[in-house]
Parts: C-alpha cells; sequence; structure tokens
C-alpha cells in the first residue's frame, strides 16, 4: 500500500487514571484531582484532571510542588490493577475495529485502519465511532487524531484534547508541518529542542530550509534523518502489533553539569522511582534480564553499563554507578537507568532450531 493512503488513527484517553477514579466517585466531580505518590515519600504525579491542570499541575511534577499550587488537591494513590482491567476492555474495543492495533502504553494506542471497508471506509467516522464507544461502554472520554502516519496522528490527537479529535487528511499535510513546532517531533527532547532554537530552527519550515539530507545528518548524526523526514510530514514506521519493547528506561538531562558525589545519590533515587512507574505502565509485562545506566559526561562522551538482574534493584544501579564512575571522573550531564527483557521470540528460534538438528 502507498504511504500516501495510510489511514493512521492515535487514541489516546483524556487524564486515564484519574477519570478512572471520577468517574467511580462522583463527589470528586468539579474538584482537582490528582493520582499519584505521596509527597512524604518523595512521589509524583502520575496524572491529573484538567480542573488540577489550571493550577499549573502535570504529570511527572512532585507531588509536594502540586500540594503546594494548589492546596484543595485531592490526592489518590494509584490503583494500578484496576486501570489495567480497564485498559484491557478498551484494547479489545479496538480490536472490534482493526487487528492493526499497536499500544503505546495502557491509556494510548496506534491502529491503522488502511483496509477496513466498514464506515465507508473513512478513517474518521472509525476514530468518532472508537470514542462513542468508549464513552458509552466505559464512561470515560478518548482524544483521537487521524492522519497519513504515526508521528502526525499522535500529535493530532493532542490538537483538540480532550474529548476532541482532529484529522489531517493528506493533502493537508504540508501546511500543518509547516508551522509545526521542532519540539513537538519525536526524538527532539528539551535539550534538543534547546539546541535546534539556537541555530535558528523554530518550525519544520525552518528545518525544511536545509535541503540536503547529509547537511542534517552530517550535523545532528541519525536524528538528522528523523528531522529531514519529519519536517516534510513523512514517517515510515508501520504500526506493529508485536513489537515488544526490548528495554524500559528514564533519563535526566540535568541544567547544570553534576560533579559532587552527594548529588548523584538523590538524582538516581528519581530516576529508579520513576523507572518502577514506567515499568507499571507495560501492557504486557516480561521477565528482566538486565538493569543497566547510562551516563553522558559534559563533553559529550558516554558510557553504558550493564548487569545480570532479574528485577530492578536501587543498591544494584548504585554499584553500576560507583564501578562506572570511578573509572571516568568527569562532570555528568544525563544520568539514564533501564531494564531490558528477555527476548522471548529468540528463546523460541532456538527451540525450533533444535527441532531439526
Ligand atoms: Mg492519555
Amino acid at each position: 500500500m502507498p504511504e500516501t493512503l495510510r489511514k493512521i488513527i492515535h487514541v489516546d484517553m483524556d487524564c486515564f487514571y484519574a477519570a478512572i477514579e471520577i468517574r467511580d466517585d462522583p463527589t470528586l466531580i468539579g474538584k482537582p484531582v490528582a493520582v499519584g505518590g505521596l509527597a512524604e515519600q518523595r512521589g509524583v504525579l502520575c496524572t491529573c484532571n484538567y480542573i488540577a491542570r489550571q493550577y499549573g499541575l502535570h504529570s511527572a511534577m512532585p507531588t509536594q510542588t502540586a500540594q503546594r499550587l494548589c492546596p484543595e488537591l485531592i490526592m489518590l494513590p494509584v490503583n494500578m490493577s484496576k486501570y489495567k482491567a480497564v485498559s484491557k476492555r478498551i484494547q479489545a474495543i479496538f480490536h472490534e475495529f482493526t487487528d492493526l492495533v499497536e499500544p503505546l502504553s495502557l491509556d494510548e494506542a496506534y491502529l491503522d485502519v488502511s483496509v477496513v471497508t466498514e464506515y465507508k471506509g473513512s478513517a474518521t467516522l472509525i476514530a468518532q465511532a472508537i470514542r462513542e464507544r468508549i464513552f458509552k461502554t466505559e464512561n470515560l472520554t478518548a482524544s483521537a487524531g487521524v492522519a497519513p502516519n504515526k508521528f502526525l496522528a499522535k500529535i493530532a490527537s493532542a490538537w483538540k484534547k480532550p474529548n476532541g479529535l482532529f484529522v489531517i487528511p493528506p493533502p493537508a499535510v504540508t501546511d500543518f508541518v509547516k508551522t509545526l513546532p521542532v519540539e513537538k517531533l519525536y526524538g527532539v527532547g528539551k535539550v534538543t529542542a534547546q539546541k535546534l532554537h539556537a541555530l535558528g530552527f523554530k518550525t519544520c519550515a525552518d528545518l525544511r530550509q536545509i535541503q540536503s539530507l547529509t547537511a542534517l545528518t552530517t550535523q545532528f548524526g541519525k536524528l538528522g534523518q528523523h528531522l529531514y523526514e519529519q519536517s516534510r510530514g513523512i514517517d515510515h514506521r508501520p504500526v506493529d502489533p508485536r513489537r515488544l519493547r526490548k528495554s524500559v528506561s528514564v533519563e535526566h538531562t540535568f541544567t547544570h553539569d553534576l560533579t559532587q558525589l552527594n548529588e548523584y545519590q538523590p538524582a538516581l533515587l528519581d530516576l529508579h522511582t520513576k523507572l518502577l512507574q514506567r515499568l507499571q505502565m507495560i501492557t504486557e509485562p516480561r521477565p528482566i534480564k538486565n538493569q543497566f545506566i547510562k551516563i553522558k559526561f559534559h563533553d559529550f562522551t558516554a558510557i553504558s553499563a550493564e548487569i545480570k538482574s532479574q528485577k530492578t534493584d536501587l543498591q544494584c544501579y548504585q554499584h553500576l554507578f560507583n564501578n562506572t564512575y570511578t573509572k571516568i571522573n568527569k562532570p555528568i550531564r544525563l544520568l539514564g537507568v533501564g531494564v531490558s527483557f528477555a527476548e522471548i521470540e529468540s528463546v523460541t528460534d532456538f527451540q525450533q532450531q533444535e527441532l531439526f538438528e
């Protein structure tokens, strides 16, 4: 199927955890509500409703800060088994429309509806039907984006949030992308965005001024190709229903390079807490094989180290860090921790091979 004819929908539930809690306790309606860890335990918000967002609250914000900005905030503990059960039913709704569903987390998925013939084959009508079906069965709202590829569908789903639908039809892609700020592109984080801004690249139109792909890859490496393609509205990634994550990691770029040994401990603790939260969001949990850390130094050199492990363990990360850091004692600009999973597919391959020997 020619890429221009692909029809991709990105569905994203609106403040999923908070919305479920409010649905299950109507006394919470109209109040600022957040789900997350306790301030006393240095917890952070997993999500909060739109009333809370008016106070400047957002996910990943420390609970302590959130409660200072919004003293009347109702803080609820994370009830992951409940959210997972709801997520499972929503995933089942997606599969009523197509089997080409790639879940990104408990509350988000890409759907490829290119060959669906129902709803006159209209991705817009399908997206509308999915949103209605979720609302009817779960009493929860979802936002959806429709576009010819994943990158644009994901941007589109956030465009009219909450409870919105936004469509970027193929003829509108070029104009839509022009005004898009570079920080909306995948692979562009806060630090890269700053770097791009400093070079005069604020929007995709600015990036498109660079007409040679080589010029961008020379300057930005692999990211250069993504920038080249995305600024032209191109994204070849297929919706892959069997895509299994090989690893999960979280990282943080510090505003100031860390030089003191006593600064690393709290940073590692924070990252470990965030990693545990990310692991809970995975739709298909798998056995852990390794724990790893990643360090980037002030001079942009990087090193990573890993250790065999079946769980995530803070002490292990500290051990890995100390071992690595004592060898290379330089100021640190980025720290990351993660786990890699046992490869289920390669195990199967191996067994099949044995059968034929
Ligand atoms: Mg969401």
